[in-house]
């Protein structure tokens, strides 16, 4: 008999009326011939009120007990859906995470699943019952409770629908669907009925709450299927597939992170290993980085900036402070007063002056771009936290998002006959998954070396909104490909702007930019011919912060010195030195035990 496993967000199950109301979903589904688990998360605000009083009793407290109060949450809600569908004439069972069996490591309030057993649901399905599971939580090897992470009941929905092999996992919440932005922000934001994993994963991890990111990597890996859906009514919601073609649309989304912080570790030696040194740093603290930017200044010193959620703040001051002091040179820097802007889309992977349009839409609403930071599927834009909402809002209209059919391609914005090279084989992921030992492990499926690029850097650009619009809208006169952008935060009131394109176009985008620099005489124009990009391909591979960790620790094992960074949870890349790509894909290659 198949399976179907329905989710409940929290205000879906607010209170007894919405409890009933689920209970009768779940009954439907079993009456029409499934076996039905569902997963439930706390009631309403319950997680948030949890959190707060904790916080009443302490400024730290200590993370198992964290989550020995957090997971109370789910406990409630499980056992009153129970009663509910015995209520309503059918047989259930209410599980906690340790009752089913879902096994996690010990990171509490960010554990990882490591394994789940299904004989006890099972058990439970074939004696006729509807499985009523606790979202959220799970049990370590020593018998702590763990929790998965804030939004965390998603990522158990996927992962129980993943180990039953369920016909489609349904996610109950109280939007209508995946909207192209948070409908709460743009009023005009409009449902999708299909989207990517790979545009959900990225949408998820830079901040569509929507949907918790882990989740999004679970139904990838396992192929489940899975739908987005209204608890209050009928709707059909979003289908989240292997490819979509929205409508020929080239941008899906626009995600943000209202409180971002921005760090930089300056004057610090530019030698091998010390991207290594930092990564490894916020690795240990299961601190994902994003927007990760890096200048080679003079004098052989570098400068590292990157961004992580405000939340994070702290303890990725005390990490990056330690990797200064282990450096013996440098110092950090911080800003909070930021926020994230993205855009999202597969059709990036294939079309020229995506980047100008967004870059173009900010300068037109007077938004000023701080740092940039592009990856194979979106493009971020770091700005002040005040134009967080207008930036949101500009991008949308910029690409046309709440439109019911695309619009034409724009001048400058074509589809191109030489689309990026590599992305991740099917096949290839799929057996690589075969491969994990556990869950929620790391996925590398493939490593590419791109020998046929080049880079442009723009030093002593000044500071102000519309620079990166007009040097991108040039460029994409020129029907080129730009790969990535990354672009400095400026400490100085000048910005530092570097990006890759096809070696075949170097002369004429060097040609489009000399033109644009003439307005700014003080900025400086270089580019390295030949530069070798290499990329992991993978699931999850930002949030997955061990990832990181081991690429760059492979290169520095091998002396490589890394000259630009982009990460993303579908693909990593970065720019050496030509005559060091063999070498650096034969390393990275066995470090992530990839054949040849
Ligand atoms: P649940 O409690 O059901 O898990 P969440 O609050 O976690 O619900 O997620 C649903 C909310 O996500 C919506 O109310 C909406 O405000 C927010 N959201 C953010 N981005 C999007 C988006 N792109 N599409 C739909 N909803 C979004
Ligand atoms: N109750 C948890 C939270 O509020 C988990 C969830 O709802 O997904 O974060
Ligand atoms: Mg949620």
């Amino acid at each position: 008999m198949s399976v179907i496993v329905q989710k409940f967000g929290g205000t879906s199950v607010a209170d007894a009326e919405k409890i009933l109301a689920a209970a009768r979903r779940a009954i439907a589904a079993k009456r029409a011939g499934h076996q039905v688990v569902m997963v439930v998360s706390a009631r309403g605000k319950k997680t948030d009120e949890l959190v707060s009083l904790a916080a009443e009793i302490t400024d730290s407290p200590p993370p198992r007990e964290m989550d020995m109060l957090l997971s109370t949450g789910e406990q409630e809600s499980v056992a009153l859906m129970a009663m509910a569908i015995r209520e309503l004439g059918e047989e259930a069972i209410s599980m906690t995470g340790a009752q089913i069996g879902i096994y996690t490591d010990s990171s509490h309030t960010k554990a990882r699943i490591r394994s789940i057993e299904t004989d006890r649901m099972r058990a439970a399905l074939e004696a006729g019952k509807i499985v009523v599971a606790a979202g959220f939580q799970g049990v370590d090897d020593e018998f702590n409770i763990t929790t998965l992470g804030r939004g965390g009941s998603d990522t158990t929905a996927t992962a129980l629908a993943a180990v039953l092999g369920a016909e489609e996992c349904e996610i109950y919440t109280d939007v209508d669907g995946v909207f192209t932005t948070d409908p709460r922000v743009v009023s005009e934001a409009r449902k999708v009925d299909q989207i990517s994993y790979d545009e959900m994963l990225e949408l998820a991890s830079l901040g569509a709450g929507v949907m918790h990111s882990r989740s999004i990597e679970f139904a990838k890996k396992y192929r489940v299927p899975l739908r987005i859906r209204p608890s209050y009514s009928e709707g059909v919601g979003t289908l989240v597939i292997p490819e979509s073609d929205e409508a020929g649309r080239v941008v899906t989304g626009v995600a943000f992170v209202r409180d971002e912080a921005r760090v930089s570790l300056v004057d610090i030696p530019d030698r091998p290993g010390v991207m290594s040194l930092i990564f490894s740093k916020m690795a240990q603290r299961k601190i994902p980085l994003d927007m990760v930017v890096q200048d080679v200044g003079t004098g052989g010193t570098a400068e590292v900036s990157f961004t992580v959620p405000e939340k994070e703040l702290a303890e990725t001051l005390t990490a990056a402070d330690e990797a200064v002091r282990e450096l013996k040179a440098g110092s950090v820097l911080h800003g909070t007063n930021v926020s994230k802007v993205s855009a999202v889309g597969a059709g990036m992977r294939t079309h020229t002056g995506v980047a100008a349009q967004m870059f173009q839409a900010l300068a037109e609403a007077d938004v000023n771009i701080g740092m940039i930071s592009t990856s194979e599927i979106k493009i971020s834009a770091l700005v002040d936290r005040e134009c967080c909402e207008q930036a949101v809002r500009a991008v949308h209209s910029g690409f046309g998002l709440e439109k019911e059919t695309a619009e034409g391609p724009s001048v400058g914005w074509r589809r191109t006959e030489t689309p990026l090279t590599g992305q991740p084989g099917e096949d290839l992921e799929h057996e690589v998954i075969a491969r994990l030992a556990t869950m929620e492990d790391i996925v590398v499926s493939e490593a590419l070396l791109d020998a046929d690029q080049s880079r442009v850097t723009i030093r002593n650009l000044p500071d102000q909104k519309g620079v990166a619009a007009k040097i991108f809208s040039a460029v994409a006169e020129g029907d080129i490909m730009v790969d990535l952008i990354v672009q400095n935060i400026s400490h100085s009131g000048r910005a530092h702007l570097s990006f890759t394109v096809p070696r075949k176009d170097l002369e004429a985008c060097l040609l489009l930019v000399r033109e644009v620099l003439e307005e700014w005489p003080d900025a400086e124009l270089t580019f390295e011919r030949d530069i070798a990009k290499l990329s992991v391909m993978g699931i999850g591979l930002r949030s997955h912060t061990g990832v990181g960790e081991k690429l760059f620790r492979a290169l520095a094992d091998a002396q490589i010195n890394v000259r630009m960074i982009s990460t993303s949870e579908i693909r990593m890349s970065v720019v050496v030195d030509v005559d060091q790509g063999e070498k650096a894909l034969r390393q990275i290659k066995e470090t992530f035990s990839l054949t040849e």
